[in-house]
């Protein structure tokens, strides 16, 4: 031990923003952070998480043991929490996967887990689920945060991911926020929005939103919209555009095609994919209908300005503001949303009608010209989506359901034809029915607080952790109300306690080094899978048939088929970074997260998604990819930006089969709960600045649980007041399905219209989640979180 701090570099913990921070440690201990000066993406600032980094690992209550629930020495689902050794832990874990596999086969089982792994822990993870258990059962809990997001690029563009970056801020005229409130969500990201409108007067910021929060600070034009009318108003900026002539004609003729809209998923096939040479004969977009158009600009016509200005309560005046800041040629446009658009029971029909109002226009793929599709979780790009942990997916925007891509995936990962499953798994809040209903008995959540996250919990959620046939795990660092929910808790290392990489939403991969030790014996999410994968030999989990065609995978472990293939291990302790700790490398004897890294990396080099050398990242703070020779690429789609467009083409979503982005026709389509005389107001929930998700992590600093202790019930003072109500009163919020005890702000930084309270969900003590429906979008399957009914009434 020396007193000396050492600083190094880690992308914060937090949200998909990816600030780059300075990370200062002595005598093991993290002591400090700051914002990196060398940092792209925040340029030496953080947010007010970001600033008290230092203190999340180290709350008074960290787990450092796995806990089993045990009565009279033994197992039991009623029993208490008593500490046992891992090996009793993993015991026990193999003992009910392996009866659950042998009784009920690979779909009774199931995995819960985020867009917080780093991406080789997601990697490793997805590969023990789909290749090692056979079970295509593990989805991520971006699928309550990104999954539209998802549906929509591959619908419009055949290729997950933003086109633009964060240097967009720095060009646009206009940006427009659908329902985001980047003043506390992306708080770094705002900044550079602030700097750029405040430095430039001709910029604008225009703010939707279904209440106002303080990113109606910043608004030249601020909008109010009745809820789910979005779906008109983005009609009505498309009608305004063609009906003014506005449309960019030559754009339009060379890059788009029109379809008439319906719920199919339209999953990735990509043309330049070697196994995607016969993909000519699919539209990609599922069985839509092409049409002309002549036909959309039909459909749009009832959506008028003024239709849209009685539907939503936004005036006339603001809407043609909106719809001028797209249609004006002059006007650059930056586009931004995250869960106000995907949390929407037609979440993906939003993402696509922001992409059309971007398409007819031609404002996209150069600086400035941007639809930006923010994330919430660090990496919820970089793993939840990019290494493919969803129920439908394979790394690189490949799918289970596609057999080339099934191949292409065993082919890389050195397994038998046949091993991945191609029925696509159950989706999260499937996955609680399943449970709720004794479909799934072994499940295990990684990385997330899935009771606390999960709509109408009581209802959907808690029933199946507690239903007596199952068997739930839970890592985590910190005790959370799903570890209490569950049957055994196992102990994780946290952030620098291990190497680790994340994918932000500009497509940019940051890597850091293990920096401090675990306490106890909390271990890697990545250790633990790789540690479990060893209880299981290939004969007890994959089927007779599959071994009798394969005999060289009879009698082998999934540890060594999955991670000691020649490919995951191919990299020795001699390449491990000498200056830094690596718990999994010194446990394994090899390079884990390096060999996991450039496994993964095969399935997008070539294909429009390369990634750089995985020790180049290390030296970087972070790359955009595609990285090709060297290079990030900034723009895709353009010439001159985006290396896979040919000089002459211009612009090339080469991500559909004739290189054009489709323009869909899609409806407005009523919202599934509305308030009525019973339950009279609209509820929406969402975070707040100060915490992070469910505040497993930032409760624990006493500055950010001081900042903001507990969750309220923001309400409009007038609605208060007819209620006899006044603020600070304790009140109930009740829906059909659940109520909780708060109390009533109507001061506050939130300010809803009349008709419309707001419940952070980031309080444990207050589960709001407990009132929200679990109504999904029908072809992203993402929840609406963002309304349904509730009274308040006085506590
Ligand atoms: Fe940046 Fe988000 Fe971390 Fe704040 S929470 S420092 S905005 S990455």
């Amino acid at each position: 031990a020396d007193n000396k701090i050492h600083w190094d570099k880690a992308p914060c913990r937090f949200c998909g923003t990816g600030c780059t921070v300075s990370v200062g440690t002595k005598n093991g201990k993290v002591v400090a952070t700051h914002g990196d000066q060398l940092a792209e993406v925040n340029r030496g600032l953080n947010c007010i998480k970001g600033y008290f980094l230092a203190k999340i690992m180290y709350g008074k209550d960290r787990l450092t043991q796995p806990l089993l629930r045990k009565k009279n020495g033994t197992y039991d689902k009623n029993g208490e929490f008593t500490p046992v050794s891992w090996d009793e832990a993993f015991d026990i874990m193999a003992e009910k996967w392996k009866k659950t596999l042998k009784e009920k086969g690979p779909e009774a089982i199931g995995m819960f887990g985020s867009g917080q792994w780093t991406v080789w822990e997601g990697y490793a993870a997805s590969k023990l689920m789909k290749a090692g258990f056979r079970s295509n059962n593990i989805d991520p809990n971006a699928r309550h945060c990104m999954a539209s997001a998802v549906a929509g690029f591959m619908r419009t563009f055949g290729i997950d991911e933003p086109m633009g970056c964060y240097d967009d801020l720095e060009h646009a005229d206009a940006f427009v926020l659908w329902g985001s409130n980047m003043a506390e969500m992306h708080p770094i990201l705002w900044t550079r929005l602030t700097d750029r409108r405040l430095s430039h007067p001709h910029v604008k910021v225009a703010v939707m939103s279904t209440f106002k929060h303080r990113s109606f600070d910043l608004a030249d034009i601020p909008m109010v919209f009745k809820p789910q009318t979005d779906l008109i108003i983005a009609n009505a900026i498309a009608n305004y555009i063609i009906q003014n002539n506005k449309i960019n004609k030559d754009f339009v003729a060379k890059h788009v095609n029109f379809r008439k809209g319906n719920d199919d998923i339209g999953y990735g096939l990509r043309p330049e994919h070697p196994l995607e040479q016969k993909a000519k004969n699919n539209d990609n977009a599922g069985g839509s209908v092409g049409i002309d158009f002549n036909a959309y600009a039909e459909f749009l016509k009832p959506y008028t300005i003024s239709y849209a200005a009685k539907e939503s309560g936004v005036s006339e005046s603001a809407l043609i503001e909106l719809a001028e800041l797209y249609a004006n040629p002059d006007v650059k446009v930056m586009s931004l949303w995250t869960m106000g658009v995907n949390q929407h029971t037609r979440g993906v029909w939003m993402n696509n009608m922001i992409y059309n109002l971007h398409l007819l226009t031609g404002k996209i793929s150069e600086p400035g010209n941007s639809p930006f599709s923010l994330t919430g979780q660090p990496s919820a790009c970089g793993t939840a989506r990019e290494v493919g942990t969803f129920a439908h997916r394979l790394p690189a925007d490949l799918v289970v359901t596609n057999p080339k891509h099934r191949a292409f995936a065993e082919e890389i990962w050195r397994l038998p034809e046949g091993t991945v499953p191609a029925k696509v798994g159950a989706h999260a809040a499937l996955q609680n029915r399943k449970l709720k209903d004794g479909e799934i008995n072994c499940y295990w959540v990684q990385v997330n607080n899935n009771m606390q996250a999960a709509a109408n919990m009581m209802e959907e959620t808690y029933p199946g952790y507690r239903n007596p046939d199952n068997f739930i795990v839970t890592s985590d660092a910190y005790p959370t109300v799903t570890c209490e929910a569950s049957d055994l808790i196992l102990p994780t290392a946290m952030w620098v306690e291990k190497e680790g990489a994340y994918g932000n939403a500009e497509r940019r991969t940051q890597f850091w080094h293990q920096l401090t030790n675990a306490p106890g014996e909390a271990k890697s999410d990545l250790w633990q899978l790789m540690e479990f994968s060893k209880r299981f030999q290939t004969d007890e989990v994959w089927p007779a048939e599959l071994l009798d065609a394969n005999p060289e995978y009879k009698g082998k472990s999934l540890f060594d088929v999955l991670y000691r293939n020649g490919n995951v291990d191919r990299y020795g302790m001699d390449e491990v970074y000498s200056d830094y700790a690596n718990d999994e490398a010194e446990a394994f004897g090899f390079y884990v997260q390096k060999g996991l890294f450039e496994e993964y990396a095969q399935f997008g080099r070539d294909h429009g998604h390369d990634l750089a050398p995985f020790d180049r990242y290390h030296e970087e703070r972070g790359l955009r990819w595609p990285v090709v020779n060297g290079k990030e690429t900034l723009w895709r789609y353009r010439e001159g930006y985006d290396p896979y467009v040919e000089p002459g083409r211009g612009v090339h979503f080469y991500g559909k089969p004739d290189g054009r982005a489709i323009i869909f026709a899609l409806p407005y389509e009523a919202p599934p709960e509305s308030p009525d005389d019973e339950f009279d107001l609209w509820l929406s929930t969402g975070r707040v600045l100060e915490h992070w998700h469910s505040g497993s992590m930032t409760q624990r600093v006493p500055e950010l649980y001081k900042a903001v202790p507990d969750a309220l019930c923001y309400m409009h003072p007038d609605d208060a007041q007819a209620r006899g109500m006044r603020r600070g009163d304790e009140v109930k919020v009740v829906s059909r399905r659940g109520e909780i005890r708060t109390r009533v702000e109507t001061r506050g930084r939130n300010k809803p219209p009349q008709g419309l309270v707001y419940v952070p969900w980031f309080d444990a003590s207050q589960l709001i989640n407990k009132c929200t429906l679990d109504a999904t979008d029908p072809i992203s399957k993402q929840t609406d979180y963002k309304k349904c009914a509730v009274k308040v009434t006085k506590a």
